[in-house]
């Protein structure tokens, strides 16, 4: 019996470390219909359905006016409260209803959380919210309203004896956390962009980067390169926006050539630099929308590889594709799915 330690020691039965993901249905109370306004229901129902080990799901605290407003101009903050005046509450591109400030509330209220719980535990923790990186400090943009990764910094600096980075894997350019953040000497902002939506000029005097990939091939060693350029600052913490719309199959910033396996390696490359660094990463879902080549269940696969990285990482072991792939739950996920067409690219 004693030697069962030994079988332990080599199963796959425990791979991963408990994960604090929070999430509250209020998310996505808003009355407009949008990925970003929905996708975190449909990936919390497809983690009480599919578990990722490790996973718990916890509600937050909605953010406060006060915290908004130390980001958010006032004037803006109660806009999106009032409705009024309606263009600015608007900004963000949402069509404002009496719950969208519930929404924005709880949903930022969720990163902000994700950020305080990694950094008091020195853990990965996560929330299903996105980062909203357009929205700037005067209005939103883009389907963001309020910048929840600067919001999120913001609340941690505070108390952080070391930087935090803001890692930023959407598609598209975080002009609008740039535009907030670029005067925090606290904060570096590493940004890989696909797209050229929302760019902006760095500032050469400070670390922070934007990189605009074309070439699919270059996706993964910038990547690398840009992380590796960092390895001499001390980090608190890593608030990733861990979009997936760079997948080649979604129609709102895909670039061909970036596959389910790329992403695949990108969370690996991302929480294996976290785990060597012995730094914990605050993640949110960003971009990644339905429509094309791109089903609902391909979408919430592809969120469930960032989940499933982190709760490997909180694991502690060294993480590999094979690993993430197989705590995500892909190829069950892609038998059930059998049915939809689908090229070999999204084959893991
Ligand atoms: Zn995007």
């Amino acid at each position: 019996m004693r030697k069962s330690s030994k079988g332990h020691r080599n199963s796959p039965a425990k791979p991963a470390g408990h994960l604090p993901v929070f999430y509250s249905s209020t998310y996505t109370v808003s009355a407009y219909e949008f990925d970003t306004t929905r996708k975190a229901t449909w990936v919390a129902e497809s983690i009480r359905e599919q578990t990722i080990p490790g996973v718990e799901l916890i509600a937050p605290v909605p953010v406060s006016q006060v915290i908004l407003e130390k980001v958010h101009d006032p004037e803006y903050v109660e806009a999106v409260r009032r409705g009024t005046p309606r263009e600015l509450a608007e900004s963000g591109g949402l069509e404002w209803d009496v719950r969208l400030w519930d929404a924005v509330s709880a949903s930022n209220g969720g990163i902000v959380a994700a950020a305080k719980k990694a950094q008091q535990s020195r853990a990965h923790a996560g929330s299903l919210s996105s980062g909203l990186h357009h929205a700037s400090a005067a209005h939103g943009k883009g389907f963001c309203t309020f910048n929840g990764l600067a919001l999120a910094a913001r609340e941690v600096v505070a108390a952080a004896p070391r930087r935090v980075l803001i890692l930023d894997l959407d598609a598209h350019c975080g002009g609008g956390t740039y535009s907030i953040v670029r005067h925090w000497p606290a904060v570096v902002h590493l940004d890989i962009s696909v797209s050229s939506f929302d760019q902006y000029r760095v500032e050469a005097s400070t670390p922070s980067t934007l990189d605009l990939v074309t070439d699919a091939t270059r996706y993964l060693p910038t990547l690398h390169e840009r992380l590796s350029g960092l390895n001499e600052i001390e980090f608190e913490l890593v608030i990733y926006n861990a979009g997936v719309d760079p997948h080649q199959h979604c129609q709102i910033g895909g670039l061909p050539g970036i596959t389910s396996a790329i992403l695949t390696e990108r969370e690996r490359i991302v929480f294996e630099w976290a785990r060597r660094r012995r730094v914990p990463v605050a993640f949110v879902l960003a971009g990644g929308y339905v429509g094309g080549n791109l089903s609902q269940e391909a979408l919430v696969g592809l969120h469930r590889l960032t989940i499933a990285a982190a709760a490997l990482g909180n694991g502690g072991a060294t993480l590999t594709a094979d690993k993430i792939s197989s705590v995500a739950g892909m190829a069950q996920r892609e038998s059930r799915s059998s049915r939809a067409p689908r090229s070999d690219s999204t084959r893991l």
